[in-house]
């Protein structure tokens, strides 16, 4: 079976104009795993990317593992199987590697044609914009996400941002078992308690935002002083292995057992994050990083959705 890499690449936040070429340099960098959702508002691009590298003779498909997400206001059965053949055809793919349930979070359904990616306000047009939960529970949208691996649309299903009580449950219910858990991990949310539960279940944990604040700043959802990648313990190893601090708190990702998927728009910046295989953390380089965590997590649905969206809604605590 084909395996996932370890080190993939993450397309949030990649502008529609730049992915035909951000993938097109990744794969030439060494690329092979690309983290997709629907939300992300630039599949169609990402597409147009992976169809270029293949015309180009850089890869097949076969070579690629290609990541998307269902998103929330999709989390009904009936709207499953459209959300994902939507992602399909604007990546331009008959299969995923890979689909997850993007959050643990069900918003009322808009229809793919009245408004895509939906994203999270129900109507932006509205006098009274408004993010609306949807009754919908998380076992019946596993169901639906089980036959998509029937139907061939996907070969496996996971999910994101499940904390361990509900991975407990899915657990319970699940007749296809997830493969994936992705979740926000970093030096300063190390996770440990969620990634040990997970393995012992037998999935694979991917980090995502493996370099911690840098992906907020331009959100303000982090402050400047709150890189990982200044932190003295970090710069000390970067020096003592003659690697970047990037580099540093990457490699530790990927040696802790979690599969990574940095973004990065800077050729430059894609190849210095895949050139992590070539050295390795000693055991007390391991724990000095690891006890950064201060359970610093900047990719809050409890705080963002609340400033953003009008809508208390935390998923974690
Ligand atoms: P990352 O941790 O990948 O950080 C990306 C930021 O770091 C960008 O600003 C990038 O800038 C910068 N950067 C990248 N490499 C370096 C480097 N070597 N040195 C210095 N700066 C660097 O954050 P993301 O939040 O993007 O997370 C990665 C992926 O995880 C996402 O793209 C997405 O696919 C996934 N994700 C999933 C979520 C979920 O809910 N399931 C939530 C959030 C993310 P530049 O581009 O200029 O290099």
């Amino acid at each position: 079976m084909k395996q996932m890499a370890d080190v993939g690449f993450g397309m949030w936040k990649v502008a529609p104009e730049d992915c035909e070429r951000v993938v097109m340099e990744a794969i030439k960098a060494g690329y092979r795993h690309f983290d997709c959702a629907a939300d992300y508002g630039n599949e169609e691009a990402v597409g147009a990317g992976i169809r270029a590298a293949i015309e180009a003779g850089l890869v097949t498909r076969e070579d690629l593992w290609i990541t998307s997400k269902l998103w929330n206001t999709f989390h009904h059965p009936d709207h499953v199987e459209a959300a994902c053949r939507k992602s399909l055809s604007d990546l331009g793919l008959d299969y995923l590697d890979l689909y997850l349930i993007h959050f643990p979070i069900a918003l009322e359904y808009v229809p793919i044609e009245t408004r895509y990616p939906p994203e999270w306000i129900f109507d932006p047009e509205a006098d009274a914009p408004e993010m609306r939960r949807a009754p919908v529970p998380l076992h019946a949208t596993w169901a639906a996400m089980e036959a998509l691996v029937d139907l061939g649309l996907t070969h496996q299903i996971g999910v994101c941002n499940y904390n361990s009580g509900l991975l407990h449950d899915l657990m319970a219910y699940a007749v296809k078992k997830p493969s994936v858990l992705q979740i926000e991990a970093h030096p300063y949310l190390t996770q440990e308690k969620l990634i040990r539960l997970a393995g012992d279940y037998g999935l694979k944990v991917t980090a995502f935002s493996p370099l911690g604040a840098l992906s907020y700043l331009e959100l303000d959802m982090a402050k400047q002083g709150e890189s990982v990648l200044t932190e003295p313990v970090v710069r000390d190893i970067a020096d003592a292995h003659g690697k970047t601090a990037a580099q540093v708190v990457l490699r530790w990702g990927v040696q802790r057992g979690t599969a990574i998927i940095p973004k990065s728009s800077n050729p430059g910046r894609m190849r210095e994050n895949l050139a992590i295989t070539d050295f390795r953390l000693t055991d007390e380089e391991m724990a000095a990083i690891a006890a950064l965590n201060a359970n610093r997590r900047f990719n809050d649905p409890g705080v963002f959705c609340e400033q953003a969206f009008g809508l208390f809604n935390p998923i974690y605590d």
